[in-house]
């Protein structure tokens, strides 16, 4: 059984079908990338999976529970965490007072947590943003900014983690670290789900990849499959990557 699941998923905006029908599955300890153009409905399956959007039609489960109705809240109680593509720390507070924050009110709700205070330094170790601890978050640059969210996300202990354009603002170096974090992180067994536009990451890190198109899966495979499949090359990979010399395609 898939740690997380979403069965035929249908969000509709008025007349704009955001997500048609998609059903994805993550394995425990799995990292999986959802990729996919401009508009294509990542964001918003997102959104469907951690609760900030209802869909129209069809489920999220997680562990074959079904959490379609629970709140955002709920959800990161079971262990859903998720970071953003626009970025959401707290300007005003440090990098470990951000990380803090999210330690402090998990643990008002699972008194198994570590102490947040060890807790917020074990883990901005961990991404590796130590030296910025101190900075408050809107002096720190946008990849540090990530990490920190990602710092965040990790105080719930999550069973799945939800990362939306986790590399952007990272540099070469920075996404080879981050590459190996995640396999780090998935080999303690959370899952990952990623929508990234580096294809290069997506395809050395992921295990399996779903691909969206106007709301649909349009594939799903090994990253093996997916660059060699015509239908990905003609809807995404192959027009895209070949009109930029860096292949940052979403
Ligand atoms: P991007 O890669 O640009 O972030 P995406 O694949 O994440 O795109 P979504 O943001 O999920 O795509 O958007 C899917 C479609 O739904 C788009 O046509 C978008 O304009 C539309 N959409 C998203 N949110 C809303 C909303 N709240 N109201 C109306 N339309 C929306």
């Amino acid at each position: 059984m898939p740690l997380l699941e979403t069965r035929n998923v249908v969000v509709r905006f008025g007349g704009i079908t955001a997500v048609n029908d998609a059903s994805i599955e993550v394995e425990q300890g799995w990292i999986q990338g959802l990729i996919g153009p401009n508009g294509a409905g990542k964001t918003t399956t997102f959104n469907v999976i951690t609760g900030l959007q209802p869909p129209t039609e069809g489920q999220v489960l997680l562990d074959g529970e079904d959490i379609t109705t629970l709140s955002v809240q709920q959800r990161a109680r079971r262990g859903v965490g998720r970071t953003f593509q626009r970025l959401e720390v707290f300007g005003s507070l440090t990098v470990f007072e951000n990380v803090l924050v999210a330690g402090e009110m998990a643990r008002t709700w699972n008194d198994d947590l570590p102490d947040p205070r060890k807790r917020a330094d074990e883990l901005i170790e961990l991404v590796g943003v130590t030296r910025f601890r101190d900075q408050p978050a809107d002096s720190i640059p946008t990849g540090v900014a990530r990490l920190t969210e990602l710092a965040r996300a990790l105080t719930i202990k999550p069973r799945v983690l939800l990362l939306d354009e986790p590399s952007s603002g990272l540099d070469d170096a920075e996404t080879d670290d981050f590459g190996d974090l995640l396999r780090r992180l998935a080999n303690e067994g959370t899952s990952i789900l990623m929508v990234e536009h580096d294809v290069d990451l997506v395809m050395s890190v992921c295990e399996w990849i779903d691909v969206l198109d106007f709301g649909q899966i349009i594939a799903r495979g090994t990253p093996e499959e997916i660059q060699n499949d015509p239908i990905v090359q003609q809807a995404y990979l192959g027009a895209e990557v070949g009109e930029q010399d860096d292949e940052e395609v979403a």
